[in-house]
């Protein structure tokens, strides 16, 4: 995959966390889940690393 920010090809791995949330809200203080949000179980998704700018960026079905 290439990186979003930079175009360099990112370095595949995998997401290791517990509960996360998709919201178009940007200023959210919780992760309870409001109308149109997406509730995420994202462990062990495959994660693109950028060296080069620092990013991870993780693909994570719902
Ligand atoms: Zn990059």
């Amino acid at each position: 995959m290439k990186c979003p920010k930079c175009g360099k090809e990112m370095e595949q791995g995998y997401f290791y966390g517990q509960r996360a949330l998709w919201s178009k809200n940007g200023d959210k203080f919780t992760i309870l889940k409001g109308k149109d949000d997406v509730k995420l179980f994202a462990s062990g998704s495959p994660a693109y690393k950028c060296e080069h700018c620092h990013k991870i960026v993780v693909v994570i079905d719902y």
